[in-house]
């Protein structure tokens, strides 16, 4: 059976142009736990003299909420982020994440499956993402033709992330999130698939987003290696959870952000990534933007997966 090539095969593509994204999942407006993604991945891109993409992540359309997608463009817009040309929406790469299956498929890494998740959560043992999968469908192929997840065959073996913010991650993904869905029995792509193949495709070499997505990145590292795409850099920023310690996602019915009054979010968002204090509070976006991208340090931000929201 052909393997994923082995750690330190690939180039890192950090020494090419920068190009960097912000990927929203359109399943609401855009929240504070957001922004702080866009502002950390935008001023990051933009110091380097790089590129910064939008991609709307809008693979999931029963979970999509109408008019989210263009909601989250437009106060993307009002707060004063300019991408870099078109946005990409996954809802229509259905083709590549189809081609992407068929080369694992030849690479033998993909087998069909048939267990439904009561069964995985009553025989797997907890995982970093749930319950392992306890490899059923791996052994024993599942018999006639109804509907079917795909899945990847993980390997045991330590895979290192080098995160630029949380520091080394090493993961065993066989001993701890077990064979993974490329493809659900309603025949969506799964957002690890699906984001492999895009930033592959988008060239991007940085990846800055939120820490929740850091338990992902070695499953990512994994397809980027078995597609032998070049693998970008990660830097995972702290997660907003609010007073209880839970994350301030569109699931807990976070505020979203005010369009109409940007400025006080964004100054927000700076002091939360740890940044320098202004020395004069800027006037308005202009100037908030021009100070940002002359004080933006990474190395600022708190390396503490998450922080409870600033007050005020
Ligand atoms: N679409 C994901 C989200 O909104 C982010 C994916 C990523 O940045 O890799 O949480």
């Amino acid at each position: 059976m052909a393997r994923p090539a082995a750690p330190g095969d690939e180039t890192t593509a950090a020494k090419a142009v920068y190009c960097g994204r912000f990927a929203p999942s359109p399943t609401g407006p855009l929240h504070f736990g957001s922004l702080i993604a866009a502002l950390g991945s935008y001023l990051d891109a933009r110091v380097a003299g790089g590129k910064w993409l939008v991609r709307m992540e809008d693979l999931d359309r029963p979970r999509e909420v109408p008019g989210a997608a263009d909601a989250i463009l437009r106060t993307l817009e009002t707060c004063g982020f300019q991408w870099d040309g078109q946005v990409l929406r996954q809802s229509t790469r259905t083709r590549a994440y189809a081609q992407a299956i068929e080369r694992l498929s030849e690479a033998g890494l993909v087998f069909p499956c048939a267990c439904s998740r009561r069964e995985i959560a009553a025989s797997g043992r907890p995982g970093v993402d749930g319950p392992i999968y306890p490899g059923t469908c791996r052994r024993r192929p599942p018999p006639g033709t109804g509907a079917r997840s795909l899945r990847l065959r993980t390997e045991q073996g330590n895979l290192l992330v080098r995160d630029r913010i949380q520091g080394e991650l090493h993961q065993d993904l066989a001993r701890e999130v077990g064979d993974f869905v490329l493809r659900r029995a309603d025949g969506i792509h799964a957002y690890q698939l699906a984001v492999v193949v895009d930033d592959g495709f988008q060239g991007i070499n940085q990846v800055v987003r939120g820490a929740d997505l850091l338990t992902s990145t070695p499953r990512q590292l994994y397809l980027f290696r078995a597609l032998r795409l070049l693998v970008p850099t990660y830097a995972h920023l702290p997660l907003v959870v609010d007073g209880a310690g839970r994350k301030l996602g569109k699931s807990h019915a976070a505020a979203p952000v005010d369009p109409d009054a940007p400025l006080p979010t964004l100054l927000r968002a700076w002091d939360f990534l740890g940044q320098k204090p202004f020395p004069e509070p800027p006037a308005d976006l202009a100037e908030f933007w021009t100070q940002a991208r002359s004080a933006w340090r990474m190395d600022r931000v708190p390396s503490r997966p998450s922080r409870s929201l600033p007050t005020g």
